[in-house]
Formats: structure tokens, sequence, C-alpha cells
């Protein structure tokens, strides 16, 4: 039957449902075909084939407090902090025992460290109470816990469950959009994208690549091109040559360079 004319002028005025947001949207055209994306993963997986991240932790517990305990600031003042920190408290128990002024005490070298000892607490408490002293494997139930947000669960999921998740630090996100990989003005923007081009063989440890790739070659300051191995694939316009470094495990490639010099 033919639609009244005023229930297509309802549906016209209608609010925009997700769905119609959706049509709408105008769709990605990633700069790099499928074949190029592999290979970049393929590379950084022969250069890297184990990555770990760089916090230090001794269970899921610890791994989830060191993440919360990261935000602005770097690896390396969380850990040496957090090495007292585990010694005296590794479960939400003892967390809660030690008590919010002797965390405190003992992370205060780190930046925001009044919040963070209450968000510590806070979420020793939390888990206590709502999932019997366990950190939880589902992504819902860690971002409903204090201080704790989708990065932070993220990089849970992937380090303690090993779940496919990419956790867009800021390395990740200049990545992304310095590489035209994953080009975004938001980290879910970015985490959307590299989730939907990064093949599922190398999603498991594709977060930490990234993020080792961005410390440590594609810095921040200036690329350093002549040590990357996907230079001929890259299509940033800021790298600097199109020859890549040599494939090799890390430490091999770290030794040959330094005979060079
Ligand atoms: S070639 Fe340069 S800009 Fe491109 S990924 Fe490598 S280090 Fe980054």
């Amino acid at each position: 039957m033919a639609k009244l004319k005023s229930q297509i002028a309802a549906e016209a005025s209608a609010p925009i449902t997700s769905a119609r947001a959706k049509a709408r949207k105008p769709t990605w055209r990633p700069a790099y075909s499928r074949a190029e994306v592999s290979e970049i993963f393929r590379r950084f997986s022969v250069q890297r084939p184990e990555p770990k991240g760089e916090l230090e932790h001794v269970n899921p517990f610890t791994l989830l407090v060191a993440v919360v305990l990261s935000a602005q600031a770097t690896d390396a003042g969380v850990n040496k902090a957090t090495r007292a920190l585990f010694a005296a408290a590794d479960t939400p128990e003892k967390m809660r025992a030690l008590g919010e002024a002797k965390v405190g005490e003992l992370i205060r070298t780190i930046g925001l460290w009044r919040n963070k000892a209450k968000n510590v607490i806070a979420l020793s408490e939390a888990l206590i109470r709502d999932h019997g002293g366990e950190v939880p494997g589902d992504r819902d139930l860690l971002v409903a816990l204090p201080g704790v947000g989708r990065k932070t669960a993220n990089v849970v999921l992937n380090m303690a469950f090993g779940q496919p998740t990419m956790a867009v630090d800021t390395h990740i996100f200049r990545i992304g959009n310095r590489i035209k990989l994953a080009p975004g003005k938001t980290p879910d923007e970015v985490e959307d994208k590299l989730v939907r081009i990064i093949p599922a063989d190398y999603m498991r440890h594709a977060h930490h690549w990234l993020i080792l790739h961005g410390r440590y070659v594609c810095k921040a300051r200036k690329p350093d091109c002549w040590r990357c191995v996907i230079a001929d694939i890259c299509k940033s316009p800021e790298k600097t040559t199109d020859i890549p470094a040599p494939l090799v495990p890390l430490d091999e490639l770290d030794e040959a360079l330094s005979l060079d010099q």
C-alpha cells in the first residue's frame, strides 16, 4: 500500500538513527592495499617476533594498576615506583590493606599521584566487591572500574587476556596519522580503522609493534627513517628515504648498525 503523505513527512523529519547515520558516513579508502598492510606487519613480526610491553607487572591486577598509573607518565617512571608498590601489594586485598596514604607515598614520583592513589584503592575495592578480587576479561566490566578508560581496558585485554585489541596511545595515534595507515582526529577513530585493516593473524601483537616502532624509530620529533624496515612502503610525506633498513631481528639490527657507526 502506498505511504500516506503524512507518514512520509514524519519519516523525513525523524532524528537520524544510527543506521541512517552509518549509511551517510563517507566511506574511508585506506591509503595502503591489503598486501601492503600485511607486508608492514610481516616485517614487524620478523623484527620483533615476541614484542612485550615495557610496564613491569606480575599478574593481571598489577598490570591494570600499572596502566592506570601510566597516564601522562613514562613507563620507566612508573616502573621505578611500582617495584616497591607491587612488592608490598600484588592483589586487590593487599592493596586495600595498604591504604591510600601508603600507596600515595610509594607513587609520589608519578604525576597526579594523589588522584591515582585514590583510584588504585577505589579500583581494588571494586574488584573485591564486584569480581571476587579478579580482573575481569571484558571491556564493559573493565571500563566500569574507577580510573579505567577504553585505552587501559584494551591494554589489559591484549596483554593479560590475549585479546586482539588495539589500545591507541600517543605513538600509535601519531603513526596512524603520519604514515596515513589509519588517519583519525581521535584515538577511537584511529583504533577503529586499525582494527579494520590489520590482518587477524597480526592483531595479537600489532599494538606492541606499533608502540615500539613509534618509540624507537618513527619518533615524534623526527622519524629515524634510515632505521625503518617499512621505508619503501611508507606513504608519509615526512619520510626521508625509500630504502628500508635490513630486515633482521632487532638485536642483530642494532648490532649491525652500531658496527656501521
Ligand atoms: S619511513 Fe619514516 S615516517 Fe615512514 S614509518 Fe618509517 S620512520 Fe616513520
